[in-house]
């Protein structure tokens, strides 16, 4: 177990951006707690929407029914064909559809796969959000959007796509299979880890930040030993929502920008790299981030943040190699190169080389290495 440094832990409990910073929260209004569902039809005649459309996936039809049922009248038809990174075409058939019965509200219950396509379907409309989350991918808290057309996913960010209200009942995730919940949910964390060193972040961000990634590394454990236990979900989703909100207040860094080409140009699952990369992005970053790390690991029993969730990972199941993942070797070096074209902003500016070596490591399944 490696502690974190002296001259990490002993550092002021304040940083210098606390002097001056702008906080900027976009309007969304969110009912939190087990059986908040109870209150959709509340929530729509509040929103003032008349003519619903239910979007889920496939596999969640039974869901989205139930939604359906719920809503009575207010419900004007159900689209379940929400698929990961929102193909062009299915967005394309669902804001047909939209049009065709007159929806002014999507209510979208799933993943970031199903709120992804509420938010293409309100980019082409009027439509309001509604947004009924039951992974930890964060997409509730963010006016940014993807589409995906001929492979290439088009990401942008319109202040009309943000869900005007979001409902997080943690009763919604008790069927989330175990495996999918603990990389979800480093999914999350990984939104908070980079805020945290991210250039424009503030003390609101993070202390947002520290206390989502706090209930989830209390969380997750819980939960990969007794997935139905309803009190370590509520502290799970609740981490969620506080690492959304960071994703959509702050710009992301390395780590996101590896896992966007990782699962745009190479197709891997998107929770699973991002529980893979997370400690190498970490551990690069480590020495141009102090801070940051210092704050991680007063939430990570005091230990150095790349290695904890490695260890993290193992323990609770999850993959630790990109290999595992069905990246292959020779993809390395394309990889680096493409995150490498438009890369986002990084504490410890982008080395070719470095990116290589964190990669391979990532490939093979090693620890995280500081400095790599
Ligand atoms: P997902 O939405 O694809 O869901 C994964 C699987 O879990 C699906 O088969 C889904 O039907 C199933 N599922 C969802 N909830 C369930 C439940 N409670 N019980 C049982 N099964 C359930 O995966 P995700 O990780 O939530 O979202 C990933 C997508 O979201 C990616 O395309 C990513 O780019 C996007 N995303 C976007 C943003 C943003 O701000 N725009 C943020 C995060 C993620």
């Amino acid at each position: 177990m490696n502690k974190i440094p002296f001259e990490v832990a002993d550092q002021p409990h304040t940083e210098p951006n606390v002097v001056a910073f702008t906080y900027n929260a976009p309007p969304s209004r969110v009912l939190f707690g087990v059986n908040a569902l109870d209150r959709l039809t509340e929530e729509m005649t509040r929103l003032g929407v008349r003519r619903a459309l239910v979007v889920c996936t496939a596999q969640r039809r039974t869901e989205g029914e139930a939604i359906v049922s719920r809503l009575g009248r207010t419900a004007a038809g159900l689209f379940a064909g929400a698929l990961m990174h929102v193909p062009i075409e299915v967005a394309r058939e669902a804001g047909s559809y939209a049009r065709r019965i007159d929806a002014d509200c999507v209510v979208a219950i799933g993943g970031g796969s199903t709120i992804g396509l509420g938010k293409a379907i309100a980019l082409e409309s009027e439509s309001s959000v509604l947004a009924i989350p039951t992974t930890y991918a964060g997409s509730e808290m963010t006016p940014i959007y993807g589409i995906t057309e001929s492979g290439i996913k088009r990401t942008g960010t319109d202040p009309r796509v943000l869900p005007k209200s979001v409902i997080y009942d943690p009763s919604l995730t008790l069927t989330l299979p175990v495996a999918i919940s603990i990389t979800s949910g480093i999914n999350a964390l990984a939104h908070a880890a980079e805020g945290l060193y991210s250039r424009d972040s503030n003390p609101i961000t993070m202390l947002m930040a520290e206390e989502g990634i706090r209930a989830l590394v209390d969380s997750l454990p819980i939960i990969y030993r007794d997935a139905g236990n309803i009190a370590a979900r509520t502290q799970a989703l609740y981490g969620a929502w506080l690492c959304g909100t960071v994703l959509g207040l702050v710009g992301m860094s390395l780590h996101h920008k590896l896992c966007h080409t990782l699962g745009g140009s190479f197709g891997l699952s998107h929770a699973e790299t991002h529980t893979v990369v997370l400690p190498h992005a970490l551990a690069y970053n480590y020495r141009q981030a102090l801070p940051a790390m210092r704050r991680m690991s007063r939430v990570m029993h005091g230990e150095e943040p790349p290695s904890f969730l490695h260890r993290f990972a193992t323990a609770n199941g999850a993959p630790t190699s990109l290999r595992q993942l069905g990246l292959q070797e020779a993809d390395i070096g394309r990889a680096a190169d493409i995150a490498l074209a438009n890369p986002y902003w990084s504490p410890r500016p982008l080395e070719h080389a470095a990116i290589v070596r964190l990669l391979h490591r990532a490939f093979e399944g090693l620890p995280p290495k500081i400095d790599c």
